[in-house]
Parts: structure tokens; C-alpha cells; sequence
């Protein structure tokens, strides 16, 4: 555990356990070089607790890095809430984690995450004003613009040109990010094909934007233009970065590649990734400016400057043949470590 503590330059890792509620929460703040720490709360199982742990810390670095390439006054922190194995209250449980988060007296601020809803934040909201994306302010659809904004400047560098129309995209996942995802780009003429471990949302896609449906053990390995990972991390791994068919791979979900080698595979393949922290930023980025009270058309500008930073971060890579995740992460690091 110190070994992960150490090799992530983590800032601070708390941990609750209360018994009365079913509460084990891990906190791990990353950095507060920028401001708060501000990242989601995962609410889900894990095969043993210092999974979460660990969980926890990698995205919170990730948190960093995206708050800073998003120009935010924000550190990167995360929380996971182990999923108790007995009976619990759901609002006691959110109430009780609310207090743990006031105890840090702003240090990080939470919001939703995998396994998270809009309820669980107003039960966390009255014990802490240190909470985010509360009934009424899903960063989902925020991420989704983000990353449809991502892919655009995706295809212009890739397939020189930004034209959507007749693009072949593959998304693995049609949760929060994913579905509306999935209704930006056949919107704009992409044809679909996807995939979902729960066949009601992949047989509502294919209804109502006529995507074509594949299993999840074959959508990474759909010969497409792009292939949009909306589900979990690491699906990127020593495996299957062999059995990828696309030109480009750009999609919400977080910590995509398993090890920092994947990045270098995917350089030599001619694959353009597009770092997840850069293009995934849109709700991090709904949820900070709204904090500071810019009004929404300003933070849509903002959410579309993905693609700039994006643009930017690949003409680097060509220029220098370092793969995009390793330009990204230097550049956020001389943001939030100058000298
Ligand atoms: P979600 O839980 O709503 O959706 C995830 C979807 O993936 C679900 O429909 C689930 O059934 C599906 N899924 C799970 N395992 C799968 C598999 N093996 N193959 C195919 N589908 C699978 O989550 P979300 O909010 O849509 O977020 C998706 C990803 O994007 C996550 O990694 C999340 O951390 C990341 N992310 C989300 C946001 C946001 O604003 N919601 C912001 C940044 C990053």
C-alpha cells in the first residue's frame, strides 16, 4: 500500500470504517497544489477492500492531471465507498460519508461516480456543503459533450478531415456517458455499433439510433474509425492492444490503459489515443465552473476547449514521436508542479 501511496506522489489517504452505518470509505487526496480536490465516489464491489484502496489513489492522480489540463483552480482527489455485503440504509450510508467528507473541512469535494446517483449526494449535501453534481447537475451529459467535442478533433487529425458523417464508432459501454454519447454522434451521421453487459441498453440503441449490437468480449475488436471505451479502465491491456481494427481510440471512461507501455504500443500501431483525463474533463469542468458560478454557455466554451487541448497534445506527439498519454502527463505536471 505505501508503495502505491509513494509511486503516486499521493498528498493524503483516509479511510472510515463505521459499523452502525455498513460506511468504508476511502479518500485519497492526490494534490492541492491547484485548489480542492474535487473527483467522484465510487460506489461499487471490489474482490478485496485494498482493491478500492488502490482504485481510489490511481484515479485520484488522474484527477490531477485532468483538473490542470482543464485550466481549473482544482487538486484531483477521489473516494470509493466499499459495497457493504450486508443490509444497509442507502441514505444513512451517504449521510455518514458525508460528515467523514466534512471532517476534512474542504479539502475534497465529492461527486458522482460509478455506482453513485444524484439521491446519494443530497443525503451527503446535508452534512457537508463539500459535494457536487446533486439532483438537478449530472456531469454526465457535460462528459459526453466533451467527448464528442474529443473526437471531432480526433478524426481531423487522424483522418484529416471533421466530418462525422458515414465514421464508423464502436462504444463499449451506454451507462451515463455512453448512451448520450451514442445519441451526439448518430446525430450527427456516425454509424454505431455497441456493445453493453445489459442488453436493454444495447437493444435501445440499436432502436433508436439503428446502432448495430456486438458481444462485450468482441467490441474492441470491431474494425471501425473509432473505438469509444465508455465502461471501466484498463480495457487497454497487453492483450488487447493486439486485437484492436480502429484508427483511433477516444471515450469517457477513466485510467483506460493498464500500464503506462500501452502507450507506446499504440504509438507504433498508428492508433491515435486520446489521453482519457484530457477528453473526459467535460463534467469535471460542468462541476467546478458551476461551483464558481459562471453561467452555463461559458462553461460549454470551456467544455469545448477539449478539443484544442487535445489538438495541441497531438501535434506534440507528432512532432516529438512520444505517445499522446506521455506528452499529456508532461504537460500537466509542468502545470501543476512549475518551477
Ligand atoms: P455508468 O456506470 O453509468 O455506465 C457504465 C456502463 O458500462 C453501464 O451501462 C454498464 O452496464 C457498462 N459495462 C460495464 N461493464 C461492461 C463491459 N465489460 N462491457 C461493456 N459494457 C460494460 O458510468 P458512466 O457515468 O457512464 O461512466 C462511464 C465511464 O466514464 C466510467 O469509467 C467513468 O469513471 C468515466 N467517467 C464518467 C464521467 C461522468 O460524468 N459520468 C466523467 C468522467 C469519466
Amino acid at each position: 500500500m505505501f508503495q502505491q501511496i509513494h509511486s503516486n506522489t499521493l498528498e493524503e489517504l483516509h479511510i472510515k470504517i463505521d459499523p452502525k452505518s455498513g460506511l468504508q470509505a476511502i479518500i485519497a487526496i492526490h494534490n492541492t497544489h491547484l485548489g480542492a480536490a474535487l473527483g467522484g465516489c465510487r460506489f461499487i464491489s471490489y474482490q478485496n477492500p485494498d482493491d478500492g484502496v488502490i482504485d481510489a489513489i490511481k484515479l485520484s492522480k488522474a484527477m490531477t492531471y485532468k483538473a490542470a489540463l482543464a485550466g481549473l483552480k482544482q487538486g484531483g482527489g477521489k473516494s470509493v465507498i466499499l459495497y457493504p455485503t450486508s443490509k444497509f440504509d442507502r441514505s444513512i450510508l451517504f449521510a455518514e460519508f458525508g460528515r467523514f467528507i466534512n471532517s476534512l473541512n474542504g479539502k475534497y469535494i465529492t461527486a458522482m461516480d460509478s455506482g453513485t446517483f444524484p439521491e446519494d449526494m443530497d443525503s451527503i449535501a446535508e452534512h457537508t456543503s463539500f459535494v457536487s453534481s446533486t439532483t438537478g447537475h449530472d456531469p454526465s451529459p457535460h462528459t459526453a459533450t466533451g467527448v464528442f467535442a474529443g473526437i471531432r478533433a480526433c478524426i481531423q487529425h487522424q483522418l484529416n478531415h471533421s466530418d462525422l458523417n458515414n465514421c464508423h464508432i464502436a462504444i463499449q459501454g451506454l451507462g451515463h456517458v455512453g448512451y448520450q454519447l451514442a445519441s451526439l454522434l448518430f446525430n450527427a451521421g456516425a454509424k454505431l455499433t455497441v456493445a453493453d453487459v445489459n442488453s436493454e441498453k444495447t437493444n435501445r440503441c440499436a432502436t433508436k439510433f439503428n446502432a448495430t449490437i456486438t458481444s462485450t468480449q468482441n467490441i474492441h475488436k470491431v474494425q471501425c474509425d473509432v473505438f469509444a471505451p465508455c465502461a471501466l479502465g484498463g480495457i487497454i491491456n497487453q492483450q488487447t492492444v493486439n486485437e484492436l481494427n480502429c484508427s483511433i481510440i477516444a471515450g469517457a471512461a477513466n485510467n483506460q490503459l493498464s500500464d503506462e507501455s500501452i502507450a507506446q504500443a499504440l504509438l507504433e500501431q498508428n492508433i491515435l489515443y486520446a489521453p482519457d483525463f484530457i477528453i473526459n474533463a467535460g463534467g469535471l469542468i460542468y462541476l467546478a465552473l458551476q461551483r464558481e458560478g459562471l453561467l452555463a454557455e461559458s462553461i460549454q466554451q470551456r467544455i469545448l476547449k477539449i478539443s484544442d487541448t487535445l489538438a495541441n497534445v497531438f501535434n506534440q506527439s507528432q512532432e516529438t514521436n512520444q505517445p499522446t498519454q506521455n506528452v499529456a502527463i508532461s504537460l500537466a505536471k509542468k502545470i501543476v508542479y512549475p518551477r
